[in-house]
């Protein structure tokens, strides 16, 4: 059998057909009832007239009619393409024409986001809303998928090397690229992060991070394959993190920093009781160290990092510690598990210089991260210039600069276009704002290189300061020299109201900057 999604589907079919596939917060299905709305659904996508190789756009939160969406879209060899729901309609304008999606699925709470632009979609024909709202013209998704049949299976013959989906990067260092992954991509990373995460039948999953990005994008795989129970909440916050843990018998979640920064925020403030079946939190995007602690001794649950990108399907390394390692002290274990960690399973991942040789092991020598491995992607749709940049030799340049320690954990220092190089040394802004966050009168911090007549580049903050802060200037200069090497510490300040973002909650270095170019370059 050629290396296809729909297999792990048919996996959970076969052995878990009677076992709860997803709980919402109104319904609960067998994957057998699953894989039925799955059959409906694509016998309704060729109805529509789309066939292999088409674009199907979802814009929805995470929710059973997401997840059935994966595999109706992939059994006939359609292409999903799945929209971040924090853009904005201009935004959507431009990845729907882009992508050429033919067909769009959009949740009846986002609806308004489409409104605006409908009539400027080039090669979106129709749209479908899940659970219709009275404003709402559109086909309602129940009734139309309600119109086809369940039992008989609606396949086409599908090739690994065919593309599965169409992500859209997160847009934090320019425009969102669409990276096109095969089901070869998808199958195998999901089969690697299987083994990196221990996933069974026994795991109850809950879906914190969305299926939109490619973090939560790989979980309807994985957790689907090996027969967990999927968790599916259009919203989640802490509270109903805790009582979805409680009341599900939630055993594993992933989280983005950030969310994971208010559950540790809410179990301190609130003391709720914390549930004991949580066997596993995963996290990636460069949570500070001091968060691995906290998730092990105030939450009492295992802390995973795990490192990727959309152009590596995503996840490439995972950070777990190692049986030779068992020697090394609590906080040793900790420093190395709060690093990016080393190779899943089929990933070769390699720090090098600028000509190509590894670094070496000390755990100081920078450089770029490379990957080779069965998750990188085909290239960037519509884009051959910037996919021959990125693949190399067979190998994938991910723009992020890292160290290799002894042991061979890597440990991502910053993107490459961020380091602030003076003096001839290399300076990680992440560093850097570390020491800044420490600063009880800073809320946020951010910090670029600026040119400088003697040393080529130096570090400089933008800063969101406690409303009530009068702190200046030169108190935080002083602040980073006292608390950093000297060639380190920043040497100038920009008070902001608020640090430019991504949708997914990532600082855009880019547009600051734009904006010290523009005041003071
Ligand atoms: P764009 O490519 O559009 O600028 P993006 O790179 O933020 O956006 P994603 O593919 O969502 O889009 O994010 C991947 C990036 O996130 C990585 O290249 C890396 O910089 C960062 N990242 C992910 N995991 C980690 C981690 N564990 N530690 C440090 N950085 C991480
Ligand atoms: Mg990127």
């Amino acid at each position: 059998l050629p290396l296809v999604l729909t297999q792990f589907l048919d996996r959970a079919v076969t052995y878990y057909g009677e076992k709860t596939a997803v709980i919402t917060r109104t319904a609960s299905i067998t994957y057998r009832d699953l894989n039925g709305r799955v059959q409906r659904l694509s016998h309704g996508l060729k109805s529509e007239g789309i066939q292999k190789g088409d674009k199907v756009a979802y814009l929805a939160p995470n929710s059973l009619e997401m997840l059935e969406g994966f595999y109706g879209v992939f059994q006939i060899g359609a292409v999903m393409v799945p929209l971040n729901t924090r853009l904005k309609p201009e935004d959507y304008l431009f990845i729907l024409n882009h992508s050429e999606a033919k067909l769009l699925f959009v949740d009846d709470e986002l609806y308004s986001l489409i409104k605006p632009i409908k009539d400027k979609l080039k090669t979106v024909s129709k749209l479908i809303v899940h659970s219709k709202s009275k404003e709402c013209p559109e086909i309602s998704y129940e009734d139309w998928l309600m119109r086809f049949p369940e039992t008989a299976f609606c396949r086409e013959a599908v090739n690994e090397d065919d593309l599965a989906s169409l992500l859209y990067t997160s847009g934090t260092t320019g425009n969102p690229k669409g990276v096109m992954l095969t089901h070869r991509n998808n199958y195998l990373h999901a089969m690697s992060s299987m083994h990196a995460l221990r996933v069974s039948d026994r795991d109850v999953y809950l879906h914190v991070l969305p299926m939109f990005h490619v973090n939560g994008w790989g979980s309807p795989f994985y957790y689907t394959a090996s027969g967990a129970t999927h968790i599916c909440y259009k919203k989640t916050d802490p509270k109903s993190i805790f009582d979805a843990c409680s009341a599900h018998g939630v055993t594993v979640m992933h989280m983005a920093p950030t969310v994971l920064n208010s559950l540790l925020q809410y179990n301190e403030e609130n003391k709720p009781e914390v549930p004991k079946n949580v066997r596993v939190m995963i996290a990636g995007s460069a949570p500070p160290p001091s968060f691995v602690e906290r998730v092990e001794q105030e939450l009492g649950w295992e802390f995973i990092q795990v490192y990727g990108m959309t152009e590596s399907s995503p996840f490439s390394t995972y950070s777990v510690i190692r049986p030779q390692l068992d020697h090394l002290s609590v906080k040793e274990q900790y420093n190395l598990k709060a690093k990016a960690g080393f190779g899943m399973i089929g990933c070769e991942v390699r720090v090098v210089n600028e000509l190509g040789d590894e670094v070496p092991h000390d755990g100081i020598s920078i450089g770029e991260v490379t990957v080779r491995s069965h998750g990188v992607m085909k290239g960037y749709w519509k884009n051959e210039q910037a996919t021959m940049e990125a693949i190399r030799n067979g190998w994938l340049y991910t723009g992020d600069m890292g160290t290799v320690d002894e042991y061979g954990y890597i440990d991502i220092v910053d993107r490459k276009k961020d380091i602030i190089i003076s003096g001839g040394e290399n300076i990680s802004s992440i560093e850097v704002e570390g020491v800044l966050y420490e600063h009880k009168d800073i809320v946020e911090a951010a910090v670029i290189a600026v040119p400088h007549e003697k040393w080529g580049e130096t570090p400089h903050a933008f800063v969101v300061k406690r409303p009530s802060s009068v702190i200046t200037e030169q108190e935080i200069i002083d602040f980073s020299r006292s608390h950093l090497a000297h060639f380190k510490a920043i040497t100038g300040v920009t008070f902001v109201e608020e640090l430019p973002k991504t949708a997914s909650g990532k600082i855009q270095k880019v547009h600051l900057r734009n904006e010290y170019w523009e005041t003071a370059g």
